[in-house]
């Protein structure tokens, strides 16, 4: 027999929030090669070993083909009426016995645009609830709450093209290098070609080599770092005085507070001296086309959203932002689609394009789309659904795409929650913590097997596109929904992926000028794009900020410790990251070449740490916290400072969640994963 024929298919990687364009080869019916497309929007002919060669978890024989049901304890493979029946009946039973707000679902980047719709159109419209919530919970609310507030939307304020042409980055909490390495190789092109570099990470992570000035902040320390770099902005008149009077709001304010952290106040508190705090101010104050990247080292935090916050400030003083005179404030996206997916909606409190629930407006044009009143009060997150379902208030959750026993913190109390539920659902590709713990297990499709749109992490919306075929039993999150939704008797509507999107433009007008035609034809349209004739846009603010008053607003937020000090019982901080070769859990990248490429979990330590708690470089460490255990294989070098620890979360079995603590942002609950309190020792 002849060879079959191999077949191109153009997608976007489902991994981090570059959001590469990706050939896919495939022969007889799977994936030969995948490989980087030379006239990618973002990526230009590049991608990383994750998007390259993580795709051998497609055909994984650990891969769920068959719904699973608990049956005496245990998940037995049933058939999808059986499964499909059990779903309905129980989200039926939980709403009789508690109301609508009863049920619960966690949505993820893992899902595309159309099935985050869906998913949020099924609580609101099926269940009449609006406990619906995204991971991005976990790393981005807090950009999306202190952006908004800064300037008017939650995106990005840049492409990254514009950022490229800065002549100074200031890269803060964020390791592109490893996390983001195609927007890494860039930023490095950046540096090259001549621009400036500040790198703001307790890590000398791969950027701060190139650095002309690395601070190292002890962690929890962010927002009196960034004051102190405002404050020598003022000090030195390096503010953009016309577009302060024109264009902001709240420079008294700060102008008050910013006196309380004179530069040698801010190196006490953070540990960068004065001198390297003044050149960085200096290098960002004096560019001429300053841009801002950072990453969940800014975010995940208790007091992210002042972190945020108080870093929009830094562009607002120099006018770098919604001005041809710098490139704003952009957040790296961990996960693909982790902006799409609260684009779409899936959020407690915002409907698809953000208008909050709670605003007539915004719900009567829901509404008047879906046909059926839209609750004002808003939905539970994340941590309150867990506490909720602990406390015996929650009758049914509906896990989507995340491995939520895995890489939320203090992963035993979620556990608990789980286990405490009196029906979990999970939809998922393997038999992770999370599904292990679930009532029902859908077997769902991966991003290399379906049909969609994901938006990256400078708000462009790109198409996804099924290279394989799933496995004869699995489908994709867009039909599980409305198979759900048929069971309990009602018809979701938008029956395509395509018509989901239309239909999103509706609801939504910030995004009624894409489609998937359009995509189809050009490729790549940012948000916001409300008319198919606009080409969308890429620098936000030009005109105005999208406030209420079209102002820029400063904010005066003080300096206040993290949730966990270390002390003689704990006295290491643990901070935890990604790294190159995997991606979140791991439940993809562990399953092919990227575990032989990165097989371990390593606790990072430096020399001097090593040596006062008798650990070796290669051999098995404990860590404990206040929180729980875990085991880790201890890698000694100066990548860390001493009293610091680092790790990842791309290995569920260390256990590295049940050592995080529940300490959360108090204005969005993401979780203070950058600072815990630990203790090392030899087993
Ligand atoms: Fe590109 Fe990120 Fe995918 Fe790597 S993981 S190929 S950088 S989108």
């Amino acid at each position: 027999a002849s060879p079959a024929a191999e077949t191109r298919t153009r997608t976007t990687c489902g991994y981090c929030g570059v959001g590469c364009s990706l050939e896919v080869a495939t022969q007889g019916g799977e994936v030969t090669a995948v490989l980087p497309a030379r006239d990618g929007p973002v990526n230009r002919g590049h991608a990383c070993v994750k998007g390259r060669f993580a795709h051998g978890f497609l055909t994984s024989p650990e891969r769920l083909t068959r719904p699973l049901l608990r049956r005496d304890g245990r998940l037995e493979p049933v058939g999808w009426d059986e499964a499909l029946g059990h779903v309905a009946r129980g989200l039926h039973a939980a709403v009789a016995a508690g109301g609508p707000d009863a049920v619960a679902a966690i949505s993820s980047a893992r899902a595309t645009n159309e099935e985050n719709y869906l998913v949020q159109k099924f609580m609101r419209v099926v269940i009449g609830t609006n406990n619906v919530d995204n991971c991005s919970r976990l790393c981005h609310s807090p950009s999306a709450a202190g952006l908004t507030a800064s300037f008017g939307l939650s995106g990005g304020t840049d492409s990254f093209d514009d950022v490229e042409r800065a002549d100074c980055l200031l890269v803060v909490g964020a390791n592109p290098v490893e996390a983001h390495p195609v927007v890494g190789a860039r930023l490095l092109q950046c540096v090259l070609r001549g621009a400036r570099l500040v790198v703001a990470d307790p890590r000398a992570v791969g950027l701060a080599l190139h650095a002309d000035v690395h601070l190292r902040p002890r962690p929890g320390t962010n927002v009196a770092l960034f004051h102190g770099l405002a404050h020598v902005l003022l000090a030195e008149g390096l503010v953009d005085e016309e577009f302060l009077r024109d264009r902001a709001t709240g420079l008294p304010e700060l102008t008050e507070l910013l006196a309380d952290y004179p530069p040698q106040r801010v190196a006490d508190i953070t540990g960068v001296s004065a001198e390297h705090l003044m050149d960085a101010a200096r290098l960002y104050g004096r560019a001429e086309r300053p841009a801002i990247v950072y990453g969940l080292g800014v975010t995940e935090h208790l007091h992210g959203t002042d972190g945020v916050r108080s870093l929009a400030n830094l562009a607002i003083l120099r006018g770098a932002v919604g001005t041809d005179r710098g490139y704003g404030v952009n957040p790296l996206r961990g996960q693909n689609n982790v902006q799409g997916a609260s684009d779409m909606g899936a959020l407690p409190d915002l409907l698809p394009g953000y208008g909050k629930v709670t605003d007539p407006a915004a719900r009567a044009r829901a509404e008047e789309v879906w046909g059926v009143p839209v609750r004002e009060r808003p939905g539970l997150r994340i941590p309150q659904m867990f506490a909720a379902a602990r406390a015996g208030g929650l009758g049914a959750l509906w896990v989507i795409g995340e491995d939520v026993c895995a890489t939320d913190p203090d992963a035993n109390r979620v556990a608990e929650a789980l286990e405490t539920c009196p029906l979990t659902v999970c939809s998922e590709l393997f038999l992770s913590e999370t599904a292990r713990r679930a009532d029902v297990v859908l077997p769902v499709a991966s991003w290399l097997e379906k049909d969609g749109t994901f938006v990256n992490f400078d708000r462009r919306f790109q198409r996804v596109r099924p290279a394989v075929a799933p496995p004869r039993e699995i489908r994709t999150d867009f039909e599980v929904v409305h198979a759900v939704a048929a069971a309990m008797g009602v018809d979701l509507g938008c029956p395509t992926p395509a018509a989901a999107l239309a239909e999103c433009g509706w609801v939504a007008p910030v995004f009624g000028g894409v489609s998937h035609d359009r995509l189809d034809r050009e490729g790549a349209v940012p948000w916001p794009c409300p008319d198919p004739g606009l080409p969308g846009e890429t620098k936000l603010y030009r005109a105005r900020f999208a406030t209420a008053d079209g102002k820029a607003h400063l904010a005066a937020a003080p300096y206040l410790p993290p949730g966990e000090q270390p002390d003689d019982d704990y006295p290491l901080v643990l901070v935890t990251g990604r790294r190159w070769a995997h991606y979140n859990s791991g439940s993809m990248t562990r399953r092919g070449g990227n575990l032989q490429l990165d097989p371990v979990d390593f606790l990072d330590m430096h020399p001097d740490d090593a040596a006062r708690y008798g650990l070796r470089d290669g051999e098995q460490a404990v860590v404990e916290s206040r929180h729980g255990r875990a085991r880790l294989v201890a890698r000694i070098g100066e990548e860390t400072v001493p009293g610091q620890v680092f790790c990842s979360f791309h290995f569920p079995a260390s256990g590295v969640n049940r050592l995080t603590s529940d300490h959360a942002d108090t204005v969005t609950s993401c979780p203070e994963y950058k600072v815990t309190a630990v203790r090392v020792a030899a087993p």
